[in-house]
């Protein structure tokens, strides 16, 4: 039996196994992204062309973010190359897929964040934990990865002013102590420290390919809003659901119960 893991489906494991499987089982996904995740990826592909060294995006609030990027971020020293696909075999029949956002010329790991309402220095106290950069640590076989993180912008629009206006407020908002809102951060783990994620991993392949039961965790969704809230309590999969669609299943089915 193959498993393959992405960050993202340890993550929706860790967090909630309900969650999990409408994700990753049911392979269920919400038709509607929120708007947050519509100015995350839209900011994302602009990155994307600035390291390729191509016209981006201004529009927009993601247009603005990129722009902060490329003022700030002295990204052109990486020589990186954007978007990696990624697969590595952890140990037998565990996988360890997905796409690296850049690889510097030296090998380094790239990722892109954008944060919200959690703000810069939470999240700057939140990597020591994060698994996705130590993932991407094991996939490139580095200790030390590169992450961006710039704050969304926390003003909004005001009653009389144009969406233009706005815009340009936004990008002043930047060029005030951009040090506060866009960095550039160089996070590192031990050798022992991505021995024990890999063993982590391992083990958690494991226990989902045996796992029968996907219980709820309703403290998850306490601290953060969950997609699949509306079909959490009565979901039945002979019913057509509005507002999620059956993603198609390509290659290796990622796990199989
Ligand atoms: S609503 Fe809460 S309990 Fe239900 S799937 Fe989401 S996180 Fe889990």
């Amino acid at each position: 039996m193959i498993t393959e893991l992405s960050a993202t489906m340890i993550s929706s494991y860790k967090r909630c196994y309900r969650r999990f499987y409408l994700e990753y089982i049911e392979d269920l996904k919400p038709v509607a992204g929120s708007e947050a995740l519509t100015v995350g990826s839209s900011y994302h592909e602009n990155l994307e062309n600035i390291l390729k060294g191509q016209e981006f995006n201004h529009d927009g609030l993601a247009g603005k973010m990129a722009e902060a990027f490329q003022k700030y971020v002295d990204y052109k020293s990486w020589q990186a190359a954007p978007e990696q696909d990624f697969k590595i075999r952890l140990s037998r029949g565990v996988y360890l897929k997905g796409r690296l956002d850049a690889v510097t010329q030296d090998g380094f790991p790239v990722e892109h964040k954008t944060t919200g309402s959690m703000g810069i220095e939470k999240y700057i106290d939140h990597l020591a934990y994060d698994d996705q950069i130590s993932l991407y640590m094991l996939v490139t076989g580095k200790e030390r990865a590169i992450y961006t993180v710039i704050q969304k912008p926390t003003i909004r629009l005001k009653k009389d002013e144009t969406e233009e206006e706005y815009l340009e407020r936004v990008s002043q908002w930047y060029n005030e102590e951009p040090e506060r809102k866009i960095l550039t951060l160089n996070v590192v783990r031990t050798k022992n420290e991505l021995e024990e994620k890999r063993q982590e991993i391992i083990e958690l392949a494991k226990e989902m390919r045996h796992r029968r039961l996907f219980y709820r965790n309703p403290n998850a969704c306490m601290i953060t809003s969950c997609p699949y809230a509306s079909i959490c309590l009565n979901y039945e999969p002979d019913i057509q659901l509005t507002g999620f669609y059956k993603k198609e299943r390509t290659e290796i089915e990622p796990c199989k119960f």
